[in-house]
């Protein structure tokens, strides 16, 4: 472990408001634990609603000064916390990876440094889009004028952290908001470690505050409190009803990022090898703990068996174990929590009739006897089994198959959600048909999760509302519309 992975580990750990780092002799406190190992890596201190109010209290008295900062100057201050990420970067991968349990190679090769390119990516933007466009009105001098919202509130899942906190907060930041987060209790980490950076890098007090604990506590408050103009929340579709039902009670707007449960249809011309090669890819990335990633691979009749033998011939080569061994293919779960879910979830699915054409199983690498270890799973079955329907997020997937693309279709429509999923065809014609008639926020074609700054990222019906990430439509969700107009 590096020098300052440790120093920051056993470091104090709390909240941090307006700059400071709120820490209690009498505080809660959350154990974190290194999910490939099961040990305590570090302590941190749970905040209180009284810490959210204070929070929100200090981003409030923030806003006017950083709202009243030119573009250019407020992506001075992230182009200066991206230098700090690129200068910190292998202790940030490597807290990440201690946190979750992702490979180092994953956090090195994706999370880490997307993470940059989004502060410079942003940065760069705000710097260029206009904050108010001319009305073509008869008789009317007329414009639409954006003004930021003020305190954004954001609260992020355990899967991601901090790339989630980054594409959540670094437009809101970049269009003049101030923000209060509220990270995961099982993942906290990278995100109070990107504070100490803030913090370092002077981004002014109160700009960027982090209150940690859990969601029924600090996230509710959150949604509850009178001086929250917007909140953002990435999680699970039954919470995100919830925050959005608390948020509607209280006229915040909110903007929900939530689960999936994508499809892949795999057509008979397509290229099996790249198909098995993206889609075994698609749930062992992050052990499957990926809410856009195709779970539900629907392949063509005529070559499942072909296909089934490539991907299970990759899924068994998948070499699992400690996320620091940069030979690690798969790390653990990122809870027993999670395990254990994958696992109930694979019983109930086959005490539905689903066949297993890949046992998961719960095991024990070398040197990780205690780790929440489990390896990829593929059944097959009908549509109407619990684990085509359901979210699992584990590494597993359920396979069945088609005999035209109108039955391909009906599969991938028999769910509510609507995050991401894939086409594999040749065909360049049926592929963009496909993928314009798929009902998700993201389609992709010979290729499962595909990200880049510019694409939108967003979610439909039981995966999201109002809005996505990573564009210049994420930029403006943080700018509220007002008109200005003048009759001539
Ligand atoms: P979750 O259980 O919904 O929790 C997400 C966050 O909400 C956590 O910080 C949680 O706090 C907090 N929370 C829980 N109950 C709350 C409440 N009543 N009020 C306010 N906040 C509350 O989701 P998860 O298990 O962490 O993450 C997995 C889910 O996230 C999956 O469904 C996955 O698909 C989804 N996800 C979606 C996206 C996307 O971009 N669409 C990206 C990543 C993940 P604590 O847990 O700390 O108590
Ligand atoms: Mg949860």
């Amino acid at each position: 472990m590096l020098e300052d992975t440790k120093a920051f580990l056993s470091s104090p750990l709390g909240s941090f408001i307006n700059n400071q780092w709120v820490l209690r002799d009498d505080a809660a406190i959350s154990e974190i634990i290194d999910p490939c190992t099961t040990e305590t890596i570090a302590s941190v201190q749970r905040g209180t609603e009284a810490d959210l109010n204070a929070a929100v209290d200090a981003a409030n008295e923030a806003f006017p000064a950083w709202s009243a900062l030119s573009a250019d100057e407020r992506a001075g201050h992230l182009h200066r916390l991206a230098d700090a990420l690129e200068a910190n970067f292998d202790t940030i991968a490597e807290i990440e990876t201690l946190d979750v349990g992702k490979t180092i190679t994953n956090t090195k090769g994706f999370d880490i440094p997307f993470g940059v390119d989004c502060l410079r990516y942003f940065a760069d933007l705000s710097k260029t889009l206009p904050t108010d466009t001319e009305l073509d009105i008869k008789d009317m001098e007329a414009r639409i004028h954006r003004v930021p919202y003020g305190v954004c509130g954001f609260i992020f899942p355990w899967n991601f952290p901090y790339n989630l906190l980054l594409w959540g907060i670094v437009p809101a930041l970049a269009a003049g908001n101030t923000v209060v987060i509220k990270p995961a209790e099982l993942t906290p980490l990278s995100t109070l470690f990107f504070a100490k950076l803030a913090e370092a890098a002077e981004l002014p007090a109160g700009v960027l505050n982090v209150v940690t604990g859990s969601g029924s506590v600090i996230g509710n408050a959150m949604c509850n409190h009178p001086k929250m103009k917007r909140v953002s929340f990435t999680g699970s579709s039954e919470v995100g009803k919830q925050i959005g039902a608390t948020c509607g009670g209280n006229l915040i707007p909110c903007k929900l990022e939530l689960g999936g449960k994508g499809a892949a249809v795999v057509f008979e011309d397509a290229d099996l090898d790249l198909a098995a090669e993206q889609l075994s890819a698609a749930i062992t990335f992050n052990t499957g703990q990926v809410c856009c990633t195709a779970t539900r691979w629907i392949v063509h009749e005529s070559v499942a068996d072909a296909f089934t033998q490539k991907v299970t011939d990759l899924l068994k080569a998948v070499k699992i174990g400690h996320g620091l061994q940069e030979d690690t293919g798969m790390g653990p779960m990122a809870s027993e929590k999670q395990r254990q879910t994958v696992v109930d979830y694979l019983q109930k699915g086959q005490a539905q009739g689903a066949t297993a054409l890949l046992a998961g199983e719960c095991l024990r690498p070398e040197g990780c006897e205690k780790g929440y270890f489990m390896s990829p799973s593929l059944l097959t079955g009908d549509i109407d089994n619990i684990c085509f329907k359901e979210e699992i997020f584990g590494p597993s997937a359920y396979l069945t198959t088609f005999t035209d693309e109108a039955d391909a279709m009906k599969q991938v429509h028999s769910i509510e959600y609507g995050l991401a999923n894939s086409v594999f065809t040749q065909d360049m014609e049926r592929a963009n048909r496909v993928a314009n008639n798929m009902a998700a926020g993201n389609n992709w074609i010979n290729a499962h999760n595909v990200f880049a700054y510019g694409l939108p990222y967003g979610g439909v019906n039981l995966s999201g509302l109002g809005g996505g990430v990573n564009s210049p439509e994420t930029y403006y969700d943080y700018l509220r519309p007002q008109t200005v107009a003048r009759p001539l």
